[in-house]
């Protein structure tokens, strides 16, 4: 039995577990299938994680990551968890080959996944022209006149990115205000490829083999109209990822999993979460970070305490 198992692989996930690893606790990380690393392998340069002041690539940042925890002993298993029972002293989680793994303490650090439209047409041309990816997909809009949804920090990095490849890009946004920081906006205002379309919301998304136009509903006067694309990128945020906790953890309005204060502590004792899952608000890499460090210290107070609480009913008995 270990003494510590985390789930997820984000800076959330390896960051408590090079903390768990030199805390000596030969913590096993469950790092998913197909998407290891977390939403950083999404990212092309990453400009504000503290000591690179060049920047880094995403995927190398997540790669230096593992090696750090690796180094310290962490086990990482390329697998995902698909069960969780947290209701005995000792926890068990289940992956897909169906091995149920135990341990005293779980990491639940598994982040947030992209948040769909729910209009129509979103489905059935997800893979065939509506993405959720630009540095995944790309590079296949050459030439292409394509449409970004959103107004945060992700809608303008993804428009920025693929004006690398697209002949024109239209911002579509739902109001006349940017939600991004100040310098992701100015990049994007100072792009001759991107255009802004303001106070729109996609309503549809037509094609027959591939998406070819855009339902838009101007959320000022209500006037619909359509415009034609060549391909659709989805940035309107992310929802925790806590599927495999409902009813297991308490959740927070946010839809989070629900902490004590600053700490890590979930409602059920020995279950520590960190990173996206538990951030409504901030949820960069460093703060996903730090919010796994703190989730490994808080793991090893906890099982401090569960090895006091042994040792001195053995001395009672
Ligand atoms: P976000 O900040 O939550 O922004 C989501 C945007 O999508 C908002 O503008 C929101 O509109 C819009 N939106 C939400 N649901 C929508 C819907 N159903 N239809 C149309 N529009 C919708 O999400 P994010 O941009 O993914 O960023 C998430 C976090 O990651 C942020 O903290 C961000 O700073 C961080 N991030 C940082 C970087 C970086 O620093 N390089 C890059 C990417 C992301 P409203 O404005 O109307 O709410």
């Amino acid at each position: 039995m270990r003494e510590v198992i985390i789930i997820g692989s984000g800076p959330a996930g390896f960051t408590a577990a090079i903390y768990a690893a030199r805390a000596e606790l030969s913590p096993q990380l469950f790092a998913s299938q197909v998407s290891m690393g977390g939403e950083l392998m999404n990212t092309t340069e990453v400009e504000n994680f503290p000591g690179f002041p060049e920047g880094i690539q995403g995927p190398d940042l997540m790669q230096k990551m593992q090696e750090q925890a690796e180094r310290f002993g962490t086990e990482v298993v390329y697998d995902d968890i698909t069960e969780v029972d947290f209701s005995g002293e000792i926890k068990r989680v289940t992956d897909t080959t169906g091995t149920v793994h135990e341990a005293r303490s779980i990491i639940f650090a598994t982040g947030s996944a992209y948040r769909k439209l729910g209009v129509e047409g979103e489905e059935r041309l997800s893979g065939h022209g509506v993405s959720w990816c630009a540095t995944c997909d790309g590079f296949f809009f050459r030439d292409k006149t394509i449409a970004v949804v959103g107004g945060g920090d992700s809608a303008m990095e993804e428009a920025t990115f693929l004006t690398r490849f697209a002949k024109k890009v239209y911002v579509i946004h739902r109001r006349d205000s940017l939600k991004a920081s100040k310098i992701m906006q100015q990049r994007a205002f100072d792009n001759e490829k991107i255009e802004f379309i303001w106070n729109s919301e996609v309503t549809g998304i037509h094609g027959d083999a591939s998406a070819d136009r855009l339902s838009l509903r101007n959320t000022v006067d209500g006037s619909v109209s359509e415009l034609p694309i060549e391909g659709l990128f989805v940035a309107v945020g992310n929802d925790p990822r806590t599927h495999l906790v409902h009813g297991k953890l308490d959740l927070t309005e946010d839809g989070t999993i629900a902490v004590e204060g600053r700490t890590s502590l979930t409602s059920v004792p020995g279950v520590f979460a960190a990173g996206d899952v538990i951030d409504p608000s901030y949820r960069q890499a460093v703060t996903a970070a730090a919010s796994g460090t703190v989730a490994a210290l808080d793991a090893e107070r906890y099982l401090a305490s569960v090895e006091d609480a042994l040792a001195s009913a053995a001395v009672a008995g």
